[in-house]
């Protein structure tokens, strides 16, 4: 996978990241929200990691992170886009609609990720 694909799947991952916080947001007050943080979103993944924000999430969201956070792992690790079951590459198809994706299409089925 090139440099510039694995920019571009960064950023859909924290994209995707910063809509379920942003959800979150929704779901709190809007005066003076301790997690309104300019700049990166990865900055702003960090001041959501505390505990209070996790505690606020649903089962499937934390869930949803969690496999993020392991993606954009993945990709500073330099095996993003491997099938974890099978380490061939992950169908494009598959990664433009879920980048955090752990394995093909083949092997989709025999985790409880799809
Ligand atoms: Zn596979």
């Amino acid at each position: 996978m090139t440099q510039e694909k694995l920019k571009h799947y960064e950023k859909k991952l924290l994209v995707m990241q910063d809509e379920i916080l942003t959800n979150i947001i929704g779901e709190t007050s809007d005066e003076e929200n301790p997690f309104q943080v300019d700049g990166d979103l990865a900055d702003k993944a960090e001041a959501f990691s505390s505990v209070a924000i996790s505690e606020g999430l649903s089962t499937t969201q934390k869930e949803t992170l969690e496999l993020i956070r392991k993606a954009l792992q993945r990709i500073k690790n330099g095996n993003f886009g491997t099938c974890l079951a099978c380490s061939v590459e992950i169908e494009t198809e598959r990664l433009e609609a879920i980048p955090y994706a752990e394995t093909c299409k083949k092997h989709m089925s025999e985790t409880r990720y799809r």
